[in-house]
């Protein structure tokens, strides 16, 4: 008898899930287009979408036309009845954003804090996630999480930080950054939050590669919707694959990783070290910055080319590098046509959707998925 009465309980919890998801995945629909898609019948529709409505989830967005009779009402999701935190982590600064169910973000916010390892900045780092909570009046019962990006290798069971070069620390537990945190939280490797977040904003892709040039350079492979981290959690570290044997020496003490040619600190100009003054001179064919740019590409399309080699799958190209090359993709990807063994166009290089928060965006988006498979 028990048995029979979980069981119950359990398809209604499926049917429910199934009648937000297929909201979710079609935004404006019509309680006919629900029992036309999932098959069930109008009155468990009804419940549903009744008791949906109850918990704050849905929304009316209009009507649709009417063929006769009364206009059927357009249902969709409420994409703020939940709200995730996402956290970058990086050597200089801590940015904070919120994103709601759909992945729009709300204005975030970037703390100057230079990161260390200790019970201090573990308390900052609470503090201004409470403090920008409180700012943009976010209800603490809404928040399904704090997702946390880093910009290094973590261990299997992200209990510890293992390697992060950037930060200039190995062997960190990650209870030292999240102890003083009052919600769950998650955290991921950079590149491969980014990654996520650019697997979310483009349906039509199933696989991809990604490779993330910011100071670290770093990447990630999704295969069938699903991250490939390898044996040690640390696959698809595209920065530190040698290309120059014996080369210049990277963050990571090895000599020659692409990194060492394609970090962004390589575009530094001047004695502020900015990006952005670089391209300009670029721009104004500064002799200097033309003949930094030449060996830059040379390298960056080497790294790219080897990845499309050996992985033959969609690459996309992004980190703090993606915001200034713009203007420059189109010569990139005749570069790399002009390298590649198999094939006379780069088509398969996509510029990131993102030219900033991606990887805050990407660990928030961990929560949303994991709370829209089981409303
Ligand atoms: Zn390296």
């Amino acid at each position: 008898m028990k048995r029979t009465t979980s069981t119950t309980t359990d398809l209604k919890l499926i049917n429910r899930n199934k009648v937000y998801q297929y909201i979710y995945e079609n935004d404006k629909v019509s309680k006919q287009d629900i029992v036309l898609a999932l098959g069930l019948s109008l009155p468990t529709i009804n419940q549903n979408i009744t008791e949906l409505f109850d918990m704050g989830l849905l929304r009316y967005a209009g009507t649709f036309e009417s063929s006769g009779g009364r206009k059927p009402k357009k249902i969709s999701i409420k994409s703020d009845a939940r709200m995730v935190i996402g956290v970058e982590i990086t050597a200089e600064y801590i940015n904070i954003l919120a994103i709601d169910l759909r992945g729009n973000t709300r204005p975030g916010e970037c703390l100057s804090i230079s990161f260390e390892a200790s019970d201090d900045y573990g308390k900052t780092l609470a503090a201004g996630i409470q403090n920008y909570i409180r700012a943009k009046a976010i209800k603490p019962e809404i928040i399904l999480g704090i997702g946390i990006s880093i910009p290094g290798v973590l261990c299997e069971e992200k209990r510890n930080i293992l390697n992060a070069p950037t930060l200039k620390v190995k062997q960190v537990a990650i209870d030292v950054l999240t102890k003083y945190i009052p919600y769950e939280t998650f955290i991921e490797n950079d590149a491969n939050a980014s990654a996520f977040a650019e697997l979310h904003s483009r349906k039509d892709f199933k696989s991809l590669a990604f490779l993330s040039v910011c100071e670290g350079v770093g990447g990630a492979l999704i295969y069938n919707g699903v991250s490939y981290t390898g044996m040690n959690n640390r696959g698809a570290e595209f920065g530190h694959m040698t290309v120059v044997n014996g080369g210049k020496q990277c963050a990571c003490g090895n000599y020659g990783c692409l990194e060492a040619y394609i970090s962004t600190s390589v575009l530094e100009y001047g004695k502020d070290r900015r990006i952005n003054v670089f391209f300009e001179k670029l721009k104004e064919e500064d002799a200097l910055c033309r003949a930094v740019w030449e060996e830059y590409l040379t390298y960056l399309c080497l790294g790219i080319n080897n990845i499309r080699t050996i992985f033959d799958c969609e690459v996309i190209l992004g980190g703090t590098l993606a915001k200034y090359i713009g203007d420059y993709f189109e010569d990139i990807k005749r570069r790399l046509a002009g390298i590649a063994v198999f094939e006379k166009n780069a088509d398969y290089l996509h510029l990131s959707n993102y030219t900033s928060n991606a990887s805050a965006i990407g660990t928030a988006l961990h929560f949303v998925d994991k709370y829209i498979k089981m409303v």
